[in-house]
């Protein structure tokens, strides 16, 4: 009997198998559709698989030409991108290396935020790439995030406007303090000239934060300008870590250095990005007072550190800290606009250097910047 019954079961199987693979190809067709975003899935050489109907729609809305979703299949997305030569071609050369850098393995995924000006209209996109298990390709995704952006730029407008706005009565203000100040010089000892000095550290705090809110809205498309020059980082420290000792006296900085190294870049800037790192190292260490500064150069870099045993930050913050306006839930009650990071990695990447954290919660922190000497 047994004889008879396997070769049934066995095509019963195939049948099934068969019907399996239609099916679960039926709820992928249908769950890539139902999908607003343009998604395209790419083979290893970055051959495109599969479209879905945003991709196609998207594509006939955007061409004058009639287009099918076969008319995508077997053509080379990387070569696409490589190709590209309108006004986006440095975005699309960009595109082109991140997805590559996935297909390949060595980012584990790629986002890229581009615009996508058609003469009808303004649009913004973000471009997602996510690898297919075992390096078998990737899967691409553009989203419109163009609302979003526009929400951004009216925001930014807004900032510009009020941070212009009170500079002129604070810079007035700082003045008047300056020439009261002199005024009262012979009687500083007194009251009046603590009033006047807490205020003038009150102003020069409201001068900070706006001038951190200007900075922001001067980094177009995130790029910002440096005024380089050539000059010696290891007095940068030093100077740098001395002001911050006169305005903290509560806290002992140790500062390690190996050499001398000159470098070429923007001074103030940099004595900005050193400056936030040490006010956040005092100001996130409520119940401890030790701030140790390493400044080295290693692998054809300078490579700067600062660290506290503070509050430190949790794992899942460790990447949005440096986001703009994100403040982690450790730092709430200490005050803050969450740009001073945002605003330092824009100055270190200006540099081609790096920015990052390593921290355990309770603990304390270390933030690293690396600088590379030959650019
Ligand atoms: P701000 O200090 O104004 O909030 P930052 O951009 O400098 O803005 O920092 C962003 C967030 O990162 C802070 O709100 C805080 O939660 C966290 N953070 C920064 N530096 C430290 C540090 N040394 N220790 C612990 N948390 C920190």
């Amino acid at each position: 009997m047994k004889g008879l019954i396997e070769p049934v079961n066995y095509e019963l199987t195939q049948l099934n198998d068969h019907h399996n693979i239609s099916r679960s190809e039926q709820l992928k067709d249908a769950i890539l559709n139902s999908l607003p975003s343009q998604i395209a899935v790419l083979d290893s050489n970055g051959i495109i698989l599969a479209v879905n109907e945003s991709w196609i729609a998207f594509s006939k809305e955007n061409s004058q030409l009639q287009t099918t979703g076969q008319q995508f299949i077997g053509m080379n997305y990387l070569e696409v991108c490589q190709k590209s030569n309108g006004p986006f071609s440095e975005e699309a050369a960009e595109a082109f290396k991140g997805i590559l850098a996935v297909l390949e393995g060595t980012l584990p995924s790629f986002t890229l935020e581009y615009p996508c000006h058609a003469p009808s209209k303004q649009r913004w996109f973000l471009m997602k790439v996510n690898p297919l298990p075992d390096f078998e390709g990737a899967v691409v995704s553009h989203s419109d995030i163009s609302e979003r952006k526009a929400i951004d730029q009216m925001k930014n407008e807004f900032i510009s406007v009020a941070s212009h706005e009170l500079k002129t009565p604070i810079t007035s203000l700082k003045g008047i303090v300056h020439i009261l100040q002199l005024s009262f010089e012979k009687k500083m000892k007194g009251e009046v000239g603590k009033l006047l000095s807490t205020m003038d550290i009150q102003l020069n705090k409201l001068t900070k934060i706006i001038g951190d809110l200007l900075v922001v809205n001067t980094i177009p498309g995130k790029k910002i300008y440096l005024y380089n020059e050539k000059f010696n980082f290891k007095n940068l420290v030093k100077e740098t870590v001395q002001n911050i000792k006169n305005i903290s006296p509560l806290h002992f900085f140790s500062v390690n250095e190996n050499e001398s190294v000159y470098f070429v870049g923007d001074r103030f800037r940099l004595e900005q990005v050193i400056t936030n790192l040490l006010t956040n190292a005092v100001k996130y260490s409520p119940q401890s007072n030790q701030v140790i500064i390493n400044s080295i150069v290693k692998d054809e870099a300078i490579l700067f550190s600062v660290q506290d045993f503070g509050t430190g930050i949790e794992k899942e913050n460790t990447f949005k800290i440096f986001e703009k306006f994100y403040r982690a839930k450790t730092g709430f009650a200490l005050g803050g606009l969450g740009l001073g990071l945002f605003i330092s990695l824009e100055i270190v990447k200006a540099h081609k250097g790096n920015l990052w954290v390593e921290s355990e919660p309770g603990k304390g922190s270390t933030f690293y910047f690396s600088l590379p000497l030959n650019t």
